[in-house]
């Protein structure tokens, strides 16, 4: 928009009417002091400024323009009357006007002026967003360089206390080789090997989460039964969980096409995730329930909950509840893994919660049925 300012009415409907005919947006001032009130409240392209004004001249509005940061750099052509003299265009210049257009107006050149002056605009204005857009660039990556060498720093973490664990169970081991005490040798081998195993559920997150990122995560889809898998998967976590009480509500006997070890992956993941975020509570129910064309899957604990602004985050990739990050070990991929699988899956996510009362984790994937439908169109 351009703002024109005149004392005189009939000056400033004339320019407006070039101008607006010549589609450029105007608004108009009838004094030094309306303009200045209007130059701080609106953004313009351009300002025609009117030199010989009573009240404020145009060269004293020039340079409280020029003081300001927000307008310094804001056009202006000066419109004077007056006999061009050389010290009055000095003036204008160095209040920081950037052209001058005598009177009476030449339609011809002002529009020229005028249109040299938004060009200008326009190109600073997407420099302005160019600049912008970069800023939040580096931001991100920041941010996320950030958030790389924070997770670099708990996976090394994370991988090293098992390993730390395994080295005194086998020097244990070594000590005991010489007694005939087979049960403790027996414990100290159980105990190792369950610490193999978490170190390899790490590993295996880790190249999940890599494969995820290059494109590779491959999967084998079938059509399995998801009741049988859901016992299994029951079994498989009761078995590393014996204090935990794992109950099932609904009807899951449903055929489902997809991939059951990605699909038992997801389970395994809320499940587990429900026991070590509930350290007050042994109890997780599983719901299960058919809707339509897809299978819903609930996932129940009353444990530690999360916070309502960080539910959104929960299956973003390295993110890990601050409340509930320094009392559970973890690496922040297990739910961006799962979420990746299920949406591979055609299917949604989602978490519900109340700090202090537990969570509701679930998922849904389309059924057999929905599957074939949408092979027969394709
Ligand atoms: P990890 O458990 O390794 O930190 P996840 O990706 O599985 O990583 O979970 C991300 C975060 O979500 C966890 O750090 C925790 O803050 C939160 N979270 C996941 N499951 C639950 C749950 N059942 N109850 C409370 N918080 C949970």
């Amino acid at each position: 928009m351009i703002l024109i300012v005149d004392d005189k009415q009939l000056n400033l409907f004339s320019l407006k009417r070039i101008l607006e005919v010549n589609n450029f947006e105007v608004d108009t001032a009838s004094s030094g002091e309306e303009a200045l009130k209007k130059i701080l409240k609106n953004t313009y392209a351009l300002v025609i400024l009117d030199v010989q004004m009573p009240g404020m001249d145009g060269f004293e509005v020039a340079e409280i323009i020029n003081g300001y940061s927000k307008t310094k750099d804001l056009s202006i052509i000066f419109l004077s009357a007056v006999n061009t003299d050389k010290r009055f265009i000095q003036k204008g210049y160095a209040s920081g006007a950037v052209d001058y257009i005598t009177k009476p107006v030449d339609p011809d050149i002002l529009l020229l002026k005028v249109k040299v002056f938004y060009r200008l605009f326009e190109q600073a204005q997407e420099l302005n967003r160019i600049h912008e857009t970069l800023r939040e660039e580096i931001e991100f990556r920041k941010l996320a360089e950030k958030k790389k060498d924070e997770f670099i720093s708990i996976a090394s973490h994370e991988l090293k206390t098992p390993l730390t664990s395994i080295k005194a169970y086998t020097q244990l081991l070594e000590r005991s080789a010489e007694d005939d005490n087979v049960e403790n040798r027996k414990k100290f081998i159980q105990r190792t090997l369950a610490q193999v195993d978490k170190l390899h559920g790490l590993i295996t997150d880790l190249l999940d989460m890599s494969k995820i990122e290059n494109g590779k995560l491959v999967l084998n889809k079938r059509i399995f039964d998801f009741g049988q898998l859901l016992r299994n998967t029951m079994d498989i976590v009761q078995q590393t969980n014996p204090q935990a009480i794992l109950e099932h509500e609904g009807d899951a006997t449903v055929q489902v096409y997809g991939d059951d070890v990605r699909i038992e992956q997801v389970l395994i993941n809320y499940l587990t995730n429900a026991i070590k975020y509930s350290p007050d509570s042994r109890k997780v129910l599983i719901r299960t329930l058919t809707e339509g064309d897809s299978l819903l899957v609930e996932v129940v604990d009353q444990g530690v909950g999360i916070p309502k602004e960080k539910q959104a985050q929960i299956f973003d990739k390295f993110y890990r509840a601050e409340e509930t990050s320094n009392r559970f070990q973890g690496l922040g991929i297990g739910l961006y893994i799962c979420s990746e699988i299920v949406r591979r899956h055609n299917g949604s996510f989602g978490v519900m919660s109340e700090p202090g009362r537990g969570s509701t984790f679930y998922f849904s994937i389309p059924l057999l049925l929905a599957n074939i439908e949408t092979m027969k169109t394709a």
